[in-house]
């Protein structure tokens, strides 16, 4: 009998996995493995701090930020006082999971495949690798960390089959020696419509290789495309490619992250990503972080209701750089002409400050209300189109 069965050893799941057994519980930590993740593995300092992770496992320390508008408008946006880190993620799993077996937690490989309960109490069924063959294991809690389109969150929690979902793409590339187009030390964000009608773009460095890709949540844009077409915009196209791959990032966190009984979802599978930026692994590794503390205070009182804390503790930190995400991402991303004007409003030295600030901190500054009021009277002046771009 287990404690915990965390489903899914992705970010979301390794770090419940290692909270759980650091709080003294019993843990078995599933995982099909065989797919590295798709994903541009930008991830903030606060990333790297808050969950100890060691310099081996950044492969990149980004220091500027380049917005690239439809008409090609450039702004390079320094990171000031800290920088946008890179993670593999053939590798950063990998060790989140070794970290978590180290400590304690049981780690097995193979596909989960259902839920079952009887007077025994609950089991998850999950398959051998290579097999056909099921087996179980009891459990008195189930964490689903089994990512978008979780399969426990399918079968156990409301809303679970329904998350939206933005469908991103990308390649690895060998990574260039460095150009004026290309450098090591700079992320590429593209909000251009012809390749990407709803979100963006991006050239993420990795060191030896990079990521380039794009995201959208709409039918009949073809991923492959837009993504050679961005690479020609690069000067990236005759890089040798690694890998080419795709997924489902999911657009809003469900309303409820646990089934009442003894199940509770984290990261992906609880769809939660922060809008506008796409971003998932901190929220997927605070996520595996409440989701443990959920979990260890139903144990230890018995109460099926204190698995909704997981939910209550991440939206008390983290729903309102959501809200304000999610407006950024309704107001900008709609045409051209807004991603023209979200572009220009990226010249304000106060937003590249903020924006950057709650990037790597993940808090929205509050110590200069002069420059969010200026921000908060630009950003209206943008959208009601008030101020042309050639005058910011
Ligand atoms: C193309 C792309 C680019 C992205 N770029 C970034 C970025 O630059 N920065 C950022 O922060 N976020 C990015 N994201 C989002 C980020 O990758 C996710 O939000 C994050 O990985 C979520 O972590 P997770 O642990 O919840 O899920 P996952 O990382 O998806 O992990 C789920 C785990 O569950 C396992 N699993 C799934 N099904 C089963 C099953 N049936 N049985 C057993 N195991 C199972 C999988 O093997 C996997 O290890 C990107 C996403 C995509 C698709």
């Amino acid at each position: 009998m287990y404690d915990v069965v965390v489903v899914g050893g992705g970010p979301s799941g390794a770090t419940a996995a290692l909270e759980l057994v650091r709080s003294g519980h019993k843990v078995a930590l599933l995982d099909r493995e065989g797919r590295i993740k798709p994903c541009g593995g930008a991830v903030p300092p606060r990333l790297v701090t808050d969950f100890d992770i060691p310099d081996s496992e950044i492969v990149a320390r980004i220091n500027t930020a380049r917005m690239i508008s439809p008409t090609q408008r450039q702004v390079d946006i320094p990171i000031e006082n800290g920088y946008v880190g890179m993670v593999d993620r053939e590798f950063f799993d990998a060790f989140l999971r070794k970290r978590a077996a180290d400590a304690g937690a049981e780690y097995i490989v193979g596909t989960f495949t259902a839920i079952e309960r009887d007077a025994n109490g609950t089991h998850v069924i999950y398959r051998d690798k290579g097999s056909s063959d099921t087996k179980r294991l009891t459990t008195k809690l189930i964490i689903g960390a089994d990512g978008a389109r979780s399969n426990v969150a399918r079968a156990e929690v409301p809303g679970g089959d329904t998350i939206p979902y933005v469908i991103a793409y990308h390649e690895i590339i060998e990574a260039p020696e460095p150009t004026p187009g290309y450098d090591p030390m700079r992320c590429d964000v593209i909000y251009d419509g012809t390749i990407s009608p709803d979100f963006y773009g991006w050239v993420f460095p990795h060191g030896k290789s990079a990521s380039v890709g794009m995201g959208t949540g709409l039918d009949g844009v073809d991923l492959k495309k837009a993504t050679a077409e961005l690479r020609v915009a690069s000067g990236l196209e005759h890089c040798k490619t690694i890998r080419r791959e795709g997924a489902p990032i999911p657009l809003k966190p469900l309303d409820k992250w646990d089934n009442g009984r003894d199940v509770v979802l984290a990261g992906d599978a609880a769809g939660v990503v922060a809008p506008s930026s796409g971003e998932g692994i901190y929220y997927a590794m605070v996520g595996g972080q409440v989701a443990a503390t959920a979990a260890s205070a139903c144990l230890n009182s018995g109460r099926a209701r204190d698995l909704t804390l997981a939910r209550k503790l991440f939206m008390r930190e983290h729903k309102q750089v959501f809200r304000v995400l999610g407006a950024m991402q309704n107001a900008y991303y709609r045409s051209d002409a807004r991603r023209e004007r979200f572009v220009s409003l990226c010249h304000d030295v106060d937003v590249q400050r903020l924006t950057f600030e709650a990037y790597m901190n993940k808090k929205l500054v509050k110590a200069r209300p002069m420059a969010h009021l200026k921000i908060g009277i630009k950003n209206l002046a943008h959208l009601t189109g008030l101020v042309s771009e050639t005058r910011i």
